[in-house]
């Protein structure tokens, strides 16, 4: 696994992003932005689940004017997500938002361009480039033949340099598109060629069974390539799975810490527990808890034993009967019906001492 790409570093309010920062965890609220009590019932959740920045769409200026307020009652860096009106721009900036994802090259004529890039400087605002295979500029479509990873990348420094040539560096980029190749391929030719902080994502994934598998293998394959500094992944579904699995990509790689990293085995003709019961509902029990430990729920004797006394807290199936271990040792000896309570309570216990120390 690459670890060596270093980009520029960036500051999203509180939140560091690229120059060697730990890999954050984005989302998007899809509620009306105008509705600010809605919006922020949602951030609170996504910040619940491990959400680190979060961006609002912003269609109007009603849009707009409801930022301040979100603002204000946000405790997460919020991003205003805008398209081709400078007008809106400059008022997210002045709502106090931590940064814009906009496309220079579609606000118009330069000085609209040169109004924005003004009033992010003075507050030192990052701009994403958010390049959409969707949405290419059709002279780039008409020259490639449709939207190529290298269309992409194109379209990509064409709005990189317009910022730069209005002497502002404070930006970072995304190359989405739906199809998981020409993504992964769009980025691994961009950061060959700048060191903007790269934000990763799978545009238009599907709806969450698809479009987390979609999303683990691109982003997986770019984060086990050291790109990407921030991710988002896109799901027709509650923005609160996109960052539980996003953490879970995160996690898988060992790129991030947080919460549970669960170990179970699929169960065979040995398993002699109800194991997919135990596992499940011991997952979903402790969805919320934050604290690193490895859990595993094993079925039988044969890799059941080893793998539970690896992880911090472990159950080895028997015959209608459980051996619950403790950081390696056998701590009791459980029915089946008692497993997973006792799994998360002792599971609470160790994170809370965790916590403690
Ligand atoms: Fe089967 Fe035991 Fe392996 Fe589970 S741990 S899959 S029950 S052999």
């Amino acid at each position: 696994m690459n670890t060596e790409r270093k980009t520029r570093a960036l500051q999203v309010g509180s939140v560091a992003v690229g120059g060697g920062a730990p890999v954050s965890v984005q989302s998007m609220c899809n509620t009306d932005t105008r509705d600010i009590a809605a919006t922020l019932t949602q951030i609170r959740a996504l910040e619940a689940a491990g959400c680190e920045i979060v961006r609002c769409a912003v269609p109007d200026m009603d849009a707009a004017n409801a930022l301040h307020g979100i603002v204000d009652g946000c405790t997460i860096p919020l991003i205003a997500d805008i398209h081709f009106d400078y007008r809106l721009a400059l008022q997210a900036v002045d709502s106090g938002v931590a940064g814009l994802r906009i496309n220079p090259g579609n606000i118009g004529e330069s000085w609209k361009v040169a109004e924005v890039v003004r009033a992010c400087s003075e507050r030192r605002l990052p701009i994403r480039i958010g390049v959409n295979g969707g949405s290419l500029e059709k002279e780039l479509l008409e020259r490639h033949g449709h939207a190529t990873a290298q269309a992409m990348v194109e379209s990509a420094l064409g709005h990189i340099r317009i910022v730069e040539e209005l002497g502002y560096d404070q930006m970072k980029v995304s190359l989405k598109a739906s199809d998981v190749r020409r993504t992964v391929e769009a980025y691994r030719l961009l950061a060959d060629q700048v060191d903007y902080p790269l934000h990763i994502g799978i545009t238009e994934a599907g709806t969450t069974w698809a479009g987390t598998i979609k999303s683990a293998v691109g982003l997986g394959a770019l984060l086990y390539d050291g790109i990407g500094d921030t991710l988002r992944v896109s799901l027709t579904g509650d923005p609160v799975e996109e960052v539980r699995v996003g953490w879970e990509i995160l996690k898988s790689l060992k790129l991030r810490q947080r919460g549970p990293v669960f170990v179970s085995c699929p169960t065979c003709g040995r398993c002699q527990i109800d194991l997919i019961r135990v596992a499940e509902e011991v997952e979903v029990r402790l969805q919320q808890l934050t604290a690193p430990l490895t859990i595993a729920v094993m079925g039988c004797v044969v890799n059941g034993p080893g793998e539970a006394r690896e992880a911090d807290l472990g159950i080895a199936g028997g015959k209608e009967m459980g051996l619950l271990f403790r950081k390696g040792e056998i701590v009791r000896r459980l029915p089946q019906a008692e497993l997973a309570d006792a799994l998360v309570e002792e599971a609470l216990a160790l994170a809370e001492r965790l916590e403690e120390q």
